[in-house]
């Protein structure tokens, strides 16, 4: 079998299914894990995610934080197996995330069935010292982060040292059916792979290549990495329009822009200044941060801003769409379409997200 794109959803696929023995070949239009994957904050926050969009009025709306909950409830096992498998430590943080409260947020997060606890402003700063908040915070307890670019060479080294073959450098141009059912697939180096099963997970621009991604499209996002000159022990702190998790060696990322139909990773000035004026709103201190890196990635999304997974033809899966969610989703996406793979079994948690479902034909005016 083909998996074409090796970024969130297709690494984490690929390893999910060396685990049930299958090996695939893997095509990427340049290095792997160098998509959106790289750019991403790598954030499992469903509490936060799900209360920052509050689309309660969408169809898939209960699914998606179903879905969320149980992928964020997978990440501690994957971490750790990821870390014995390659000795790749992933920075895998049961944080918690922190949000500035406001007025009916720990009832509807308790409605949604998220535990939040309530801290007043002191309780808020014992955690992130610093921060400016007028009224109490909450505390979300369940949501957690960690390093995307050493996610993606964990799940690289991993895979490849279990046997499946990465091409990078390979862009495929072309999935053609074939005579017996299965599918040639055509490289833009002229070569072919032939498979009977190819999953098409190239991120945003997989619109190309099969009608089941038809309505996909881009949201560039940008985000700053900067030197907060010790290590911080910080929850996630998610402010609305920005948000800022600490990392690794006495760093914080700001992130992100948000901007639909823009597929350039160009990473502009202006938009670092805006960053970092949103962060120093919550954090003063943060204004005297060095920049240390400024970068933009490409989300791929949906509309209706929902993930697409499942089969679309005989013979062709898809895993589409995660726009800001591919790194909390990936576990769940990938066991999940592993067990359709290699068993034929559709997963309950995955069964709204299939192609043809409620989720094709939503507006994109959200
Ligand atoms: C600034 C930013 C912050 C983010 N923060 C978070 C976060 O905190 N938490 C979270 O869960 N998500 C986050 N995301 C979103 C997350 O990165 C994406 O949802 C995820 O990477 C999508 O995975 P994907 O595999 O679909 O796409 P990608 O990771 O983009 O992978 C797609 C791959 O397909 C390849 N490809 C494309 N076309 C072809 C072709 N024709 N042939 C072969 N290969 C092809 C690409 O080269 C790429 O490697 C963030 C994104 C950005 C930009």
């Amino acid at each position: 079998m083909c998996i074409i794109g090796a970024g969130a959803a297709g690494l984490a696929l690929a390893h999910a299914l060396t685990l049930r023995g299958i090996n695939t070949v893997i095509c990427d239009a340049g290095k792997a894990g160098q998509g959106a994957l790289a750019a991403s904050a790598g954030m499992i926050a469903p509490g936060a995610e799900i209360w920052e969009t509050r689309s309660s009025a969408h169809p898939l709306a209960g699914a998606f934080g179903a879905l969320a909950r149980h992928s964020a409830a997978l990440w501690p096992a994957w971490a750790g197996r990821l870390q014995a498998q390659t000795g790749i430590d992933i920075a895998y943080r049961a944080s918690g995330a922190l949000l500035p409260a406001s007025p009916g947020m720990a009832e509807w997060l308790a409605r949604h069935g998220f535990d939040a606890l309530a801290l007043d402003a002191d309780e808020a700063r014992s955690r992130i010292p610093g921060l400016a908040l007028q009224e109490g915070a909450l505390f979300l307890p369940g949501d957690a982060h960690l390093s995307a670019p050493m996610l993606a060479s964990a799940l690289i080294e991993a895979i490849t040292a279990r046997g499946v073959t990465l091409n990078e450098n390979a862009r495929v141009t072309r999935l053609e059916r074939k005579e017996d059912g299965g599918w040639r697939v055509r490289l833009a180096a002229g070569g072919v792979i032939e498979a009977d099963i190819v999953v098409l997970a190239a991120g945003w621009a997989a619109a190309e290549l099969h009608p089941a991604a038809a309505d996909i499209y881009p949201v560039k996002g940008q985000a700053l990495m900067l030197d907060a000159r010790a290590p911080l022990d910080w929850p996630l702190l998610r402010g609305g329009d920005v948000y800022m998790a600490t990392k690794p060696g006495g760093r914080l990322l700001v992130g992100a822009s948000t901007e639909p139909g823009r597929s350039d990773d160009r990473a502009e000035p202006d938009m670092a200044g805006t960053l970092l004026a949103r962060a120093a709103r919550h954090v003063p201190d943060i204004a005297d941060m060095a920049q240390l890196a400024h970068w933009a990635g490409v989300r791929p999304a949906l509309p209706g801003l929902m993930p697409r997974a499942g089969l679309a033809e005989p013979g062709l899966v898809v895993s589409l769409g995660a726009y800001r969610h591919g790194v909390m989703l990936a576990p769940a996406l990938a066991e999940g379409l592993a067990e359709l793979i290699a068993g034929g079994r559709v997963d309950d948690a995955l069964a709204p997200f299939a192609p043809g479902t409620v989720n094709e034909g939503l507006s994109s005016a959200e």
